[in-house]
């Protein structure tokens, strides 16, 4: 169970829209969009997309009415650079980071996790091989597209997108602890449980 999936059930519960860049960027490349084919490069590589272009794509999301009420961000930023321009962005729409939960896992549960991944095709439900499995092999229960498994989670990709963690996005857990926003959370526990304490650090 990754972020995402948190990021939907909580996006859900709270009514807050659920702005997650590695969608938007899957929705490009669904698209064969300039920007999908640039995101998909890197994307392919376990690379972060550049900066500049990520904030673009971000700052163009957030500007669409349905995120005036807040949202949800998912998997961005990343970077410390995202992170500031997040900052300056927000404070021109007059809002602010209100709250950056941080899951906890160790990183031989997160090779696990992203490795045993699979995608549906047609609306991105995901699944693993072990601790989710569908109910019909290579099916979406939701749906019934076929799953696959992403570039960016086969087993070279996932040890690059590790280290690219520690590297750009790590320094971002001292930024916001700074701010006075971090909250720390156990990911080695139930989902139903991590979905409680995501729950309860955005009503806060
Ligand atoms: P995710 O679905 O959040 O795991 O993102 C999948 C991939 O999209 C990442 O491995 C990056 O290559 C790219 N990506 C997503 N969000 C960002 C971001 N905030 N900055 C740069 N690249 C990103």
């Amino acid at each position: 169970m990754g972020k995402g999936t948190q990021a939907k059930i909580v996006a859900e519960r709270t009514g807050l829209p659920h702005v997650s860049s590695g969608d938007l960027f899957r929705e490009n490349i669904k698209n064969a969009t300039g920007l999908g084919k640039l995101a998909q490069s890197y994307m392919n590589k376990g690379e972060l997309v550049p900066d500049d272009v990520t904030i673009a794509m971000i700052r163009d999301r957030l500007s669409r009415p349905d995120c005036s009420g807040g949202a949800l961000l998912d998997g961005f930023p990343r970077t410390t650079v995202q992170a500031q321009a997040l900052e300056k962005l927000l404070a021109e729409f007059g809002g602010k980071v209100d709250a950056v939960p941080f899951i906890a896992a160790a990183q031989a549960a997160l090779v696990e996790r992203l490795s045993g991944r699979w995608t549906c095709r047609a609306e991105g439900h995901v699944f693993h091989a072990q601790h989710n499995p569908p109910q019909k092999a290579g099916r979406c229960d939701f749906d019934g597209s076929e799953l696959y498994q992403r570039d960016d989670d086969k087993a070279e990709t996932v040890s690059r997108r590790i280290q690219v963690y520690f590297t750009q996005t790590a320094p971002l857990i001292a930024f916001y602890r700074e701010r006075g926003l971090l909250t720390e959370i156990d990911g080695a526990r139930a989902i139903e449980q991590v979905t409680a304490d995501l729950l309860a650090v955005l009503r806060k």
